[in-house]
C-alpha cells in the first residue's frame, strides 16, 4: 500500500481515529446478514437498501476484487428512540471527503461502505434510477451482506450490542482502497 501513511493522515485530519487496515479476503458475507435486511430492517427498500444493492455471492465477488480495507469505527451516546441524525450525517459527509481524497491520491477503486443506510434525503426514491442524489448515496456494510460484527471481531477491535438505551453505539463504515 504505497499511500498508507497519507490516507491515515486523511482519517485524522477528519478526526476519524478509531480504524484498522485490514485484508479484505477477511470481510466476512453471510447470506443470514440479507436476510435480515428482508426481515425486521425497518430500512429495507431504501434506494441504496436490499433489494437495490447486488446480490449475496456477488457482495462476496466485489470483495475479492480488493487488496486493501479500513475498518472505521465510530462511537456515539445515543438514544435510540431520538436518533442523532445531524451526527450521522456529519460523519457521512466526513467519510466521503476521505474517500475522494483518496480517489484524488491515485486510487480509482475507493468505494465506501458508510457508516448507516443512506439517509440523505427525507423522501428517498426507493429505487437505483430515481436517487436523489447518486453522486453522494453509498450503502451500508450490512446491505453488502457483510457479518459486521464478527468481521470487527476478526480484525480485532471490540464492538458491542446495545443493551441499555441510551447507550455507547457503534458505528462501521469499511473503505475500499485498492
Ligand atoms: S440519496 Fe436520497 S434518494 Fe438516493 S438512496 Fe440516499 S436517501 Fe435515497
Amino acid at each position: 500500500m504505497t499511500n498508507k501513511n497519507q490516507i491515515e493522515k486523511l482519517l485524522q485530519e477528519q478526526e476519524l481515529t478509531d480504524f484498522k487496515w485490514i485484508d479484505p479476503k477477511d470481510i466476512v458475507v453471510a447470506q443470514w446478514v440479507r436476510v435480515k435486511c428482508y426481515f425486521g430492517c425497518s430500512d429495507y427498500g431504501l434506494g441504496s437498501c436490499p433489494p437495490n444493492t447486488p446480490s449475496v455471492s456477488e457482495c462476496e465477488r466485489f470483495f475479492k476484487e480488493y487488496k486493501s480495507a479500513l475498518l472505521i469505527k465510530l462511537n456515539k451516546f445515543a438514544d435510540k428512540d431520538a436518533y442523532p441524525s445531524d451526527w450521522s450525517r456529519e460523519m457521512t459527509n466526513k467519510l466521503l471527503s476521505v474517500e475522494r481524497a483518496v480517489f484524488l491520491l491515485g486510487h480509482p477503486k475507493v468505494f465506501l461502505l458508510n457508516q448507516t443506510c443512506c439517509t440523505l434525503c427525507n423522501d428517498c426514491s426507493g429505487n437505483r434510477l430515481d436517487c436523489h442524489d447518486k453522486r453522494n448515496a453509498r450503502p451500508s456494510p450490512e446491505s453488502f451482506a457483510v457479518d459486521v460484527y464478527q468481521t470487527v471481531q476478526n480484525a480485532g477491535m471490540k464492538i458491542n450490542v446495545v443493551a441499555n438505551n441510551p447507550g455507547d453505539m457503534n458505528r462501521i463504515a469499511i473503505l475500499l482502497t485498492e
